[in-house]
Parts: structure tokens; sequence; C-alpha cells
């Protein structure tokens, strides 16, 4: 019977993620089809249920803990400048937040 000991730990090879400046030259930029804007958008979530944690002091006051907010409904993502639904990029762009 041999002892073998702990197994050496699997060193995964790095790969580094390619850089917000290697996306942009493979045209991973996310550009409204309707006016070309590709530098404003905004986020909307809907139905977000939003629980704040308090504790109540000796006076009676309240002192907020903790925000948790959950977003039950979509999430939408617009051209800032036209207002077009873009929602189909909203994908991309959540990979692209840093
Ligand atoms: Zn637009």
């Amino acid at each position: 019977m041999t002892f073998t000991g702990r197994k050496p730990r699997s060193r995964k090879k790095k790969t580094a993620p390619p850089s917000a400046a290697a996306l942009v030259r493979m045209g991973r930029r996310i550009v409204c089809p309707h006016c070309g804007n590709d530098r404003h958008f905004f986020e909307v979530a809907e139905e977000v249920m939003l629980t704040t944690r308090y504790v109540q002091n000796e006076d009676g006051s309240f002192t907020p803990q903790s925000d948790d907010s959950q977003i039950l409904g979509d999430i939408r993502f617009y051209c800032a400048e036209c207002n077009a639904d873009l929602s189909q990029y909203h994908g991309r762009f959540v990979e692209m937040l840093f």
C-alpha cells in the first residue's frame, strides 16, 4: 500500500480575456442600428423588489442595515439617443460591463 499524498494541483493555463480594445477591433461595439449612436445607452429593470433591513434603535429611530434588490421582470436596454429598444444587445452589454 502506497500513500501518494496530495494530488498535485493541476495548473490551469492562464488565458487572459481579450481586452476591451481587442474586442473593439473584433467589431463588438454595440451600435444603434437606428441612429448610429455607439456611446450612450441606458438599462431599465422592470419590477424590482427592493428589500431593506432595518434595526430599531433604543430611541425608536431606525437605521438601515442592508439593501437587497431582486429583479423580477425583464431588463431592457435602450439607445439613449433615439430610445430604440436594443434589448437584443443586452447580453453583449453585460459581457462588456466592467
Ligand atoms: Zn439610437
